[in-house]
């Protein structure tokens, strides 16, 4: 398998230091062919992991939340400004010009509050799924069916979340304004393992995502 963001140690966490094709904290040699050859190949555990409210996690919030507000203080000084130079707006209509950057802090200021919002959590467990490619749109359901009998139907793009989860797993959803995942109890047979910040795919012998540095809850 190919994975290609190599910024933090998939190992111990830390950041790894470009040309340095050994981690400088823990010896890890993360740019070797096949950097896990000695971890067993099924490292996954079985049971939910306890990190769910990890440190990193908030940290990656807390980045994540800052950029959207640079993003907006950034955009409500811009577009206004260049609207202004460029005579698009006059002098006496300067009103629209603070109407525009009111606009671009109110937006930014919802979206960095909404990246904390909570969600409901639920345990649960794959009751059946369906490959719907046939009907023309290139999607993949599940259903789930959790402790308190409710239904829930997850639509995926791709078969790599389709094919992850198996009919009978046992499923616990975390949404705690920190992470949005879904876990699977049982990881003891998976080669693979999604990051729960940034989603991204990662070997299961890894500890830590190696695109944003958070702990893989495995
Ligand atoms: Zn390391
Ligand atoms: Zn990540």
């Amino acid at each position: 398998m190919i994975f290609k963001k190599h910024l933090f140690c998939p190992v111990c966490g830390n950041r790894l230091k470009k040309g340095n094709p050994l981690c400088e904290h823990c010896g890890f040699a993360w740019a070797a062919e096949n950097p896990f050859k000695n971890v067993p190949e099924t490292s996954g555990r079985t049971g939910w992991s306890s990190l769910k409210c990890d440190i990193r996690f908030k940290k990656y919030k807390r980045d994540h939340i800052t950029i959207i507000l640079i993003w907006a203080i950034s955009l409500a000084f811009l577009i206004p400004g260049i609207l202004l130079i460029t005579g698009n707006i006059s002098k006496d209509e300067s009103w629209v010009a603070v109407i525009l950057a009111i606009m671009f802090l109110g937006i930014g200021f919802v979206s960095a509050v909404s990246v904390r919002r909570k969600g409901t959590e639920w345990v649960g467990t794959v009751i059946d799924k369906y490959d719907n490619r046939t009907a023309g749109s290139n999607r993949y359901t599940i259903y789930f069916l959790t402790e308190d009998y409710t239904q829930v139907i997850k639509n995926y793009s791709s078969n790599i979340k389709y094919d992850y989860f198996k009919i009978s797993d046992l499923v616990r959803m975390h949404d705690n304004g920190l992470i949005r995942y879904l876990e699977k109890f049982d990881k003891s047979q998976d080669e693979i393992i999604f990051c729960a910040a940034c989603n991204y795919l990662m070997d299961i012998r890894a500890d830590y995502c190696q695109a944003c540095g958070c702990p893989l809850l495995k």
